[in-house]
């Protein structure tokens, strides 16, 4: 059979899993353009963590399946440790149908969550005040360092003769008889079939070919705190949502970003100023923790940044082929929550890309774009996070 030319564009963690399931295949060439280095999107940015809590199957589904896998990277690769941390979703008592529902279908998966009144709260962090609220326990959650599995990432690439290109740009494509002209800032290339694996850029590229997709880029900020003595124990991580917040408890701070999104305040990804962080939110941040973790308001800042995120109308990923443009194809809108699924969408859209027959056909129609047209789908876009579906 003869090669074809497969280009991603984007050297994050959608583009090199993509690019090492295509390769296995070795059908063809396949090349990453990257207009930086690999891993300097939202990639290397983010917390690397890892939790099965979702109010959807499919969403649950894919990150136990991608859990699975990260833990074997882990294994695998003694610089890559595995941080088990576990992962309490507080909410207030008014919303406990919704959390044992979820639940229930996190067990039927064989994902082994639990839920714990407020007594049991305290057993699991004696520092958390616990009034009227109630939680979802994730015990297998956990982070890794995602630039280093970036970097054993890139090394499966290069092992399976996977091209990767980074300092270029991809500035204008132009679809001619089944053809893809890619301008570059190093010059032109051309492809069969064309992967956006840009995230908050892909709708700068969907623009080449007119078309976009329906997702929104949102500024966020991380905040550091070195919590005071006592509380600097502080060993699970938290997602609150009676006051909004996520914690991600580090050896020496805690991580703090909010769990609320300003849909209408929507950012350029090239702008460099949104990846510093805001003045007013470490004092925020700080207000909002000290209602859920004792003493906290005694913490000191020891840093933070800013970073922006791609938001879908449901908070689930797009991932698929692109009806309106031949052989092309896109991964987006992953609502802050992109890379611990990095295992399955490498498999998921390796398969799409070389139309093979899914090895997970639900899936695959589960994130299409077209979800977004269909009548029956509206109450998908009542979502506002992807833990619980608010009624
Ligand atoms: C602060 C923060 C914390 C997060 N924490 C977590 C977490 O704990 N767990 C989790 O699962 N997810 C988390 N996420 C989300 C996660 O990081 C993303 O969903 C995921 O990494 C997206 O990977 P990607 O490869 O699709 O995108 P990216 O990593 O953003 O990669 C896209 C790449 O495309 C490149 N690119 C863009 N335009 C062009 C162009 N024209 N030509 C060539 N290259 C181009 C960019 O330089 C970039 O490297 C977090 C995100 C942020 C911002």
């Amino acid at each position: 059979m003869k090669k074809q030319r497969i280009i991603i564009i984007g050297g994050g963690s959608t583009g090199l899993s993509t690019a090492i399931n295509l390769a296995k295949f070795n059908e063809n060439e396949i090349i990453v353009l990257e207009k930086s280095f690999v891993g300097s999107g939202q990639t290397g940015q983010c917390c690397g963590f890892v939790r099965t809590f979702y109010n959807k199957k499919e969403m649950a589904f894919s990150a136990f399946k991608s859990n699975q896998e990260i833990k074997r990277i882990s294994k695998q690769n003694n610089d890559i440790e595995y941080i088990k941390k576990g992962l309490l979703v507080i909410n207030s008592l008014k919303n406990k149908n919704l959390l044992m529902e979820n639940i229930k279908m996190l067990r039927s998966l064989g994902i082994k969550a639990e839920y714990l009144e407020n007594k049991q709260l305290n057993k699991i962090n004696p520092y958390i005040k616990t009034e009227n609220s109630y939680a979802g326990f994730d015990p297998e959650a956990g982070y890794v360092n995602s630039r280093l599995v970036v970097d054993y990432l890139k090394n499966q690439c290069e092992n399976l003769g996977v091209k990767i290109i980074e300092n270029t740009k991809v500035l204008n494509i132009r679809l001619k008889k089944k053809i893809f002209y890619i301008r570059t800032n190093k010059g032109e290339l051309k492809a069969a079939k064309v992967f956006n694996a840009t995230a908050a850029y892909s709708n700068k590229i969907n623009s080449f070919f007119d078309f976009q997709l329906p997702i929104k880029i949102v500024k966020t900020n991380n905040c550091f705190y070195r919590l005071p003595m006592g509380p600097q124990r502080f060993t699970t991580a938290i997602a609150d949502f009676v006051n909004l917040f996520y914690i991600i408890p580090h050896k020496e701070f805690i991580d703090v970003s909010s769990l609320t999104v300003d849909l209408k305040k929507q950012v350029n990804p090239e702008d460099k100023n949104i990846y510093r962080l805001d003045e007013n939110a470490s004092k925020q941040y700080l207000n909002i923790i000290s209602k859920r973790i004792k003493n906290a308001e005694k913490s000191s800042l020891l840093g933070g940044f800013g970073s922006c995120i791609d938001i879908s109308p449901d908070y689930y990923p797009i991932l698929g082929k692109i009806d309106e443009v031949p052989n092309f194809y896109c991964a987006t809108g992953f609502s802050g929550t992109g890379f611990k699924h990095f295992p399955m969408i490498g498999i998921l859209m390796a398969e799409t890309i070389l139309e093979k027959k899914p090895t997970y056909p639900n899936l695959v129609s589960y994130f299409n774009y077209k979800r977004f047209e269909k009548e029956k789908e509206k109450e998908r876009k009542k979502v506002t996070d992807s833990y619980f579906v608010k009624k």
